[in-house]
């Protein structure tokens, strides 16, 4: 089942003489379970796609479907609580609340989805710990690492009932160990059956992805579908 499609989505900004197509016609689906990387040159519309797709932002013309639902239909305050039960973000630059421990900084979406304290902390905690950060949970991001507060972040993202994440370059600022601990816990997620879009300028960590969607200009030039496994490849081979 796709849980996200995009389909005919145009994004233009500014009024007048200035218009910037940040998005023509983009048609894209995301299975459950599957992972999107998104590759493309700066001012390629990256972003705009993955704000778009999450809702914080409204196509200029088409329309988004979230978990089959047409987000056109649904009310602001439909809108954002479906950002709060449904959608996990992740920031470049990790967006965590600089006065919130870090279980505290996962369980925050919980207790604001009405979740009681004491059992957000458990399920945050257990998340934190599942990211091999148990011994860290109760520090505040100014004491933990780039690669840690990515992790934390991850934790906040995907904690609950979420089902698609959208990562915007979230391995941009962490050195290959760190980028590829992070995309290893996304793609763990996806093994659990969240939907992933996940902007990145590695080709490397990209491979990793289901599906690799090269935007330029507002427009997807190109999208490559994973080599089939070398399994997959013997088999079709005549038999000597
Ligand atoms: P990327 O993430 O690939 O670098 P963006 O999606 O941020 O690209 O931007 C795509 C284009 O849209 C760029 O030309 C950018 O300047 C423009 N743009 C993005 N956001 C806005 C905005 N809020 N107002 C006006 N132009 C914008
Ligand atoms: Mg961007």
């Amino acid at each position: 089942m796709s849980y996200l499609e995009l389909r005919g989505v145009t994004k233009v900004y500014g009024d007048g003489s200035t218009l910037v197509h940040a998005l023509s016609n983009i048609d894209l689906t995301v299975e459950a379970g599957s992972l999107v990387a998104v590759m493309g040159a700066s001012g390629s519309g990256k972003s705009t796609l993955l704000t778009i797709a999450g809702s914080l932002e409204d196509p200029t013309s088409g329309e988004v479907y979230v978990g089959g639902r047409p987000l056109t239909s649904m009310s602001r305050n439909g809108k954002a609580q479906l950002r709060r039960q449904s959608i996990g973000y992740v920031f470049q630059d990790y967006n965590l609340l600089a006065g919130l421990s870090a279980v505290e900084n996962v369980s925050l979406p919980l207790e604001l989805d009405g979740v009681a304290a004491r059992k957000a902390q458990k399920v945050a905690f257990e998340a934190i710990e599942d990211f091999g950060l148990g011994e860290r949970a109760t520090h505040y991001p100014d004491q933990l690492s780039g690669g840690e507060r990515q992790r934390v972040a991850i934790a906040r993202a995907v904690v609950g009932e979420r089902q698609l994440l959208l990562a915007d370059e979230p391995s941009g600022a962490l050195d290959s160990t760190n980028a590829e601990a992070v995309m290893r816990l996304i793609l763990a997620a996806c093994h659990r059956g969240l939907a992933a879009v996940v902007v990145t300028h590695d080709a490397q960590l990209a491979s990793w992805a289901d599906r690799v969607v090269f935007l330029r200009d507002g427009r997807i030039v190109d999208q490559t579908l994973p080599a089939e496994s070398p399994d997959a490849f013997l088999a079709d081979l005549p038999q000597s």
